[in-house]
């Protein structure tokens, strides 16, 4: 079969052959229909240092996608051939106190797709069956294909109690964006996403009615005072990972706020934690998603009317992948969907 693999010790990846794969008692076959990529997939094909220190080649890459089940293990009981589905890419141990306990979320020997094991950039996959998770009609392929990282915002968003409240995003990266989509469904008063890119604010109006701002180019307070808050904000979504946001969003946080950090800093960076004490604000840190909990609220969501579908904004064919992939390195795409049928 056809897979997207990286086999080289530098820039880019290969569409090669590979050997299909098999599958055990409590496994099922995937044929995947459509994928997408991720910032974890551009790091991959970029080669940096974390990439290059974690993947060990040659490994088939990807953890975003949809398919349909092609094959069941005798085992499995509650699939069937023929279904649509996608399924969450962190594979759980089952050894640790976590584990052991059902929170699979903190399991500190989970193994990721398109990481550490063959991943979904390819014809077929193949995954236990405890993972994977049907998809309603109502999902179309390609939303189907971003559930994972709408996922990471559904945990992030749903950390905290938004209805009512007043929201800063920052960081209008595809995840930041779909957050913004989340609190303003489920009942935030204001909602406002920034970001050092226009076109990511561009993005992020064609998917939700959120205010944005661009901090290079206007002042928060400035905002705040436009959009009628006096305190600052009850609730925060750090989505940049940028050290700079982190301050703003610090600053402009109420006393007693509460903050949800999912955007990764690219290395070691300061941080004011004076200012975080004496505002009393409540930091929460976001690692993935809270596995089936939060799929069962996200594929809700998108059943009670949320609509994230202008997130996507290209789609390609798995052979136009280099144009793909540099397109999502200029910073002018929102996510990159590629089809595998
Ligand atoms: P992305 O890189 O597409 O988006 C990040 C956005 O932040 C970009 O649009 C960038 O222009 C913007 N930004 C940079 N500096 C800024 C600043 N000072 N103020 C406001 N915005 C600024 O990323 P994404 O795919 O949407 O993911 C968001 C973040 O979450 C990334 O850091 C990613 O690595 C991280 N992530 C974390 C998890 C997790 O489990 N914690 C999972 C997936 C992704
Ligand atoms: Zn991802």
């Amino acid at each position: 079969m056809k897979a997207l693999v990286k086999d080289i010790d530098g820039i880019g990846l290969t569409l090669r052959e590979v050997k299909k794969p098999t599958i055990q008692a409590n496994e099922v076959l995937i044929k995947i229909k459509s994928t997408a990529i991720c910032g974890t997939d551009l790091h991959i094909w970029n080669w940096d240092a974390w990439a290059s220190s974690t993947i060990k080649i040659p490994m088939t890459v990807g953890h975003e996608f949809m398919g349909e089940i092609e094959e069941i293990g005798e085992n499995v009981e509650s699939l069937s051939v023929g279904m649509r589905v996608s399924a969450e890419g962190h594979i759980a141990g089952s050894n640790s106190r976590n584990a052991k306990a059902g929170k699979l979320h903190l399991d500190p020997d989970t193994v990721n797709l398109g990481v550490d094991r063959e991943g979904a950039f390819a014809e077929y996959l193949m995954m236990p069956a405890s993972n994977v998770v049907a998809l309603p009609e109502s999902v179309s392929n390609e939303v189907g294909s971003i559930l994972d990282p709408f996922g990471n915002a559904v945990h992030a968003t749903l950390s905290f109690d938004l209805v009512g409240e007043d929201v800063l995003i920052t960081g209008a990266g595809p995840i930041g964006i779909m957050s913004a989509a989340i609190a303003e469904h489920v009942g935030a008063r204001n909602v406002l996403i920034s970001d050092i890119n226009d076109e990511r604010l561009k993005l992020a109006q064609k998917v939700c009615n959120a205010e944005t701002f661009n901090p290079t180019k206007e002042n928060l307070k400035e905002k705040m005072q436009s959009m009628g808050l006096k305190e600052g904000f009850d609730i925060g979504l750090e989505m940049s990972g940028s050290e700079a946001a982190l301050d703003q969003m610090v600053d402009a946080m109420i006393m007693g706020g509460k903050v949800a950090l999912l955007g990764i800093p690219p290395e070691k960076i300061n941080f004011d934690l004076s200012k975080v004490i004496f505002k009393a604000l409540t930091l929460k840190a976001i690692y993935g998603r809270e596995v089936f909990e939060t799929w069962y609220k996200g594929l809700a969501l998108l059943d009670s009317g949320l609509d994230i579908k202008n997130v996507i904004t290209h789609t390609f064919h798995y052979t136009e992948f280099e144009e793909a992939f540099n397109l999502l390195n200029s910073g002018k795409a929102g996510k990159v969907v590629l089809n595998w049928h």
